[in-house]
Order: structure tokens, then C-alpha cells, then sequence
């Protein structure tokens, strides 16, 4: 581990788990060598399977659901149309309270597309995802295993726009704004995708899903590989699972590792 992907494992709140785990062994071994890697200490978690199967998803939820024509239009805009059309949209009641849409935010050609659920007040205020208190954990995890928003990655929201009181989706609005996601699936093209938390789950694979059976597994959307983790905001409440969302990370870098052999 470089010195960097320390410093975002220290920034995600692992690393000073492991030294205080460190200290605790040096108590009870008091001839400490070296610091062992955070990798060795950071917990004793299950290795996820190293090569998982891969669950075929075929039928992306409620996609049929939505007038053809809308469907249809959608489905062939270029990317300035796709987000003019998310900003204006009011295919349902998100849109009156919304201040502004968020459609996504990085590399067009990404390899890699991150899906949260939908935006809140800072994303509603600022018009990008993941740039409050959630967003900067999710800027760590992205350091700990060397990636970077806008560099090889996408991120984009189940939603376009915020719940109120950032409520989870419900099932008609998720139905409603799938088509946008899809079409901005189609125009990336990533390798991989990292659903952030049960809704974004939910929305792309279109079944019901609970993270903690899902970790370590391969899921596919249409062709695309789906890897699942939890969601940052559920990570800051329970800091404990952080080291559990850095290993499903490194697991989606062995499986994008894979596809580039
Ligand atoms: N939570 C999300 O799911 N998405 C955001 O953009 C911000 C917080």
C-alpha cells in the first residue's frame, strides 16, 4: 500500500482504528517489530470470494413502466440533450422542491461509475453529487484504492433530484428517473459499477437486495459488472463498517483488474 491510499484509509476513519488496535497488541506483546500493514490489522473481516459468480440481472426494475415514447427519447439523446432534459425534468413530484437537478459529475468515458441514491441538500444547492459530508468520505474511499473523482470516474444518483428531508426514493420516482441512469450507462460504457447503498442496488439490479448478502458478489446490469458496498451517508453512522466498504472496493479493483488482463 502506498503512502497516498494511507493517507485516504486515515481520512475514511480505518487507520486509527489500526493504531489503536496497534497500541492494544503492544500492550499485551510488548516486543513490537515493525507496524503491520493496515491491510493485515484493520480488522478481522471474511475475505470476500476472490473470483464470485457472476448473478445475471436481466430485467432492470420497472423500466417498462414509463410510456414508450418517453422511454424511446431518452434512450437515444447525446449527453448535452440527456442533461438538459434531467434539469428540466418533472416526471414526478421530485421536481417541486427541488432547487436544481443533479444529473452526474466526472470522466464521460469513464471505467468506473459510483451510483448513490439521490442528492441532498448540499448536491440540491450545489447541482453536483456527493459534495457534503457524505462526498468527502467518498472522495477517501475513491483515494484508498487509488481512484479520484473526474479521473476514470462517474458518479450519478439513482435520483436526479432530492427527496425531501432525504427520505429514501420511493419506488415510482426511482421508475421514473431509471431511464436517465440507464442512458447515462450507455453513453460511459464503464467496466464497472459500484452501487452505493440498498436504493442505488436496488435500482440498477432490479431486485431487492440487502447489502450485507451482497458484498463480495458479482452482479451484472446488462453486460456491466456490479459490484455493491454501503452507502458513505450509512458509513458515517456506522464507522465500524468502513473497513467492510474499503474491502468490497478493493474487491471491485481485483474484478476491474480482471477485465483489463
Ligand atoms: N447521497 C447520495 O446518495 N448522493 C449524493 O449525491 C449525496 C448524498
Amino acid at each position: 500500500m502506498n503512502q497516498r491510499n494511507e493517507q485516504m484509509l486515515a481520512e475514511m476513519g480505518i487507520k486509527p482504528q489500526w493504531r489503536l488496535r496497534a497500541r492494544e497488541a503492544r500492550e499485551e506483546q510488548p516486543q513490537p517489530v515493525e507496524p503491520a500493514p493496515v491491510v493485515a490489522v484493520v480488522a478481522p473481516l471474511e475475505e470476500p470470494a476472490r473470483s464470485a459468480p457472476v448473478l445475471q440481472i436481466s430485467n432492470p426494475v420497472a423500466a417498462e413502466e414509463l410510456p414508450a415514447a418517453q422511454q424511446d427519447a431518452v434512450a437515444s439523446m447525446d449527453w448535452d440533450t440527456l442533461e438538459t432534459s434531467i434539469r428540466e425534468c418533472r416526471r414526478c413530484a421530485l421536481c417541486e422542491r427541488r432547487k436544481q437537478a443533479v444529473p452526474g459529475v466526472g470522466d464521460r468515458q469513464a471505467d468506473w461509475l459510483f451510483v448513490g441514491e439521490g442528492p441532498g441538500a448540499d448536491e440540491d444547492e450545489q447541482g453536483e453529487p456527493f459534495v457534503g459530508q457524505a462526498g468527502k468520505l467518498l472522495d477517501a474511499m475513491l483515494g484508498s484504492v487509488g481512484l479520484k473523482r473526474g479521473e476514470k470516474v462517474y458518479i450519478a444518483n439513482a435520483v436526479k433530484c432530492r427527496p425531501p428531508n432525504n427520505r429514501t426514493p420511493e419506488a415510482n420516482e426511482t421508475a421514473s428517473c431509471l431511464p436517465y441512469l440507464a442512458r447515462q450507462i450507455e453513453l460511459i460504457r464503464p467496466k464497472l459499477i459500484v452501487a452505493l447503498g440498498r436504493p442505488a442496488a436496488q435500482t440498477l439490479l432490479g431486485q431487492d437486495i440487502k447489502i450485507g448478502a451482497a458484498r463480495g458478489k458479482l452482479f451484472e446490469r446488462e453486460g456491466v459488472p456490479v459490484v455493491v458496498t454501503y452507502h458513505p451517508a450509512y458509513l458515517l453512522r456506522n464507522p465500524a463498517d468502513k473497513a467492510r466498504a474499503w474491502e468490497d472496493l478493493c474487491f471491485a479493483l481485483d474484478r476491474m483488474a480482471e477485465l483489463q488482463r
